[in-house]
């Protein structure tokens, strides 16, 4: 790994290591922010760009990351699927979800690039510093069927959540989404208000996976400038469930406010953001990550 020890707050050099995340569009992550701390708070002489890649460019953009020695490399939408196949390997999670958001080099071979998908793991690491929470023997209710749903369902399934629910408008998502959990998922169509209901009174975790809460986004979709919705009624909340939002903008969701009102736990999804990074800068570096600075970054940004 280099150190920047002996530069401290240097430009980048001749020996400056380099890590990309590649999307489209891409000018708005917080990726290169998280990252970039991190490493300037181990000394590390690395730096993290923001790099656009058109839809239809990626294997040419993971070749040349190849060739230019790039260490580390994440990936967001449009590539998550289609990245598989310029890759060498995956690991059995990316395998399973079909997507990648986190590129590494192979230990025994530095040629070979492997796909992983960090964003399950750091849902879970996100849940044992916001709550304390191991999921095992928990039920859990995801709404939503996305990448980022199914990323959490395949999670929960596998550290051994008693039950795992998808709530989806789309049932074939649902269905899709609830199987990544193994012989626990069960998916619960959102038109079903009784279902829904139903599996909310029952569970110990509820993820939101979906948008709606987000800024500029309300139960019928987006353009709404500040939603009030929540992706479950209101009446849901009781102080036993444990609130786990994805949304990180607004800091507090009405869904989340709504929990807090009946004195439930809450959290927003900057710890999965930060965690899914922290399990992807681990991967690249070896080092721990450093979490209050990537937190920093990322609340200085928001702030
Ligand atoms: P995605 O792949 O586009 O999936 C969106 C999901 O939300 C789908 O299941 C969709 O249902 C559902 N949905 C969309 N609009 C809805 C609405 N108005 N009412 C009910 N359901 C709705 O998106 P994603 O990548 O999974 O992201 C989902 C959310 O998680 C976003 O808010 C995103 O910002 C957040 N996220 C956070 C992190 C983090 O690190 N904190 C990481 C990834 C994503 P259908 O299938 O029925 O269309």
């Amino acid at each position: 790994m280099g150190l920047a020890t002996d530069r401290p707050g240097a430009m980048p050099s001749g020996s400056t290591l380099v890590a990309a995340v590649i999307g489209d569009p891409i000018a708005h992550s917080l990726s290169p922010r998280i990252h970039n701390a991190a490493f300037a708070a181990l000394g590390l002489d690395w730096v993290f760009v923001a790099l656009p890649v058109r839809d239809g460019h990626v294997t040419a953009a993971v070749d040349g990351a190849r060739a230019l020695g790039v260490r580390g490399l994440s990936v967001t939408m449009p590539h998550k699927h289609a990245v598989i196949d310029a890759l060498d390997g995956l690991t059995s999670t990316a395998a399973d979800l079909e997507a990648v958001n986190c590129i590494v080099r192979a230990p025994h071979d530095d040629a070979l690039l492997l796909g992983d998908n960090t964003d399950g793991a750091g849902f879970l690491r996100g849940l044992r510093s916001e709550f304390d929470l191991d999921v095992a023997g928990l039920r859990c209710v995801v709404l939503g069927a996305g990448g980022a749903g199914r990323a959490v369902t395949h999670a929960l399934g596998a550290a051994g959540a008693s039950s795992v629910v998808v709530v989806n408008r789309n049932s074939e998502r649902a269905s899709i989404a609830a199987a990544l959990a193994g012989v626990v998922g069960r998916p619960v169509a959102a038109d079903d208000p009784e279902a829904v209901g139903a599996a909310v009174a029952d569970a110990d975790l509820l993820v939101n996976a979906t948008p709606v809460g987000m800024s500029g986004v309300g139960a019928a979709g987006v353009g709404v400038a500040a939603s009030a919705a929540t992706p479950v009624p209101v009446s849901a909340m009781r102080p036993d469930l444990v609130v786990a939002e994805l949304v990180y903008h607004p800091d507090r969701t009405p869904l989340m406010e709504a929990a807090a009102a009946v004195g439930a736990p809450t959290a927003n999804g900057l710890s999965m953001l930060v965690h899914q990074a922290a399990v992807a800068f681990e991967h690249w570096t070896g080092a721990a990550a450093p979490l209050d600075a990537m937190f920093a970054a990322v609340r200085s940004s928001s702030g």
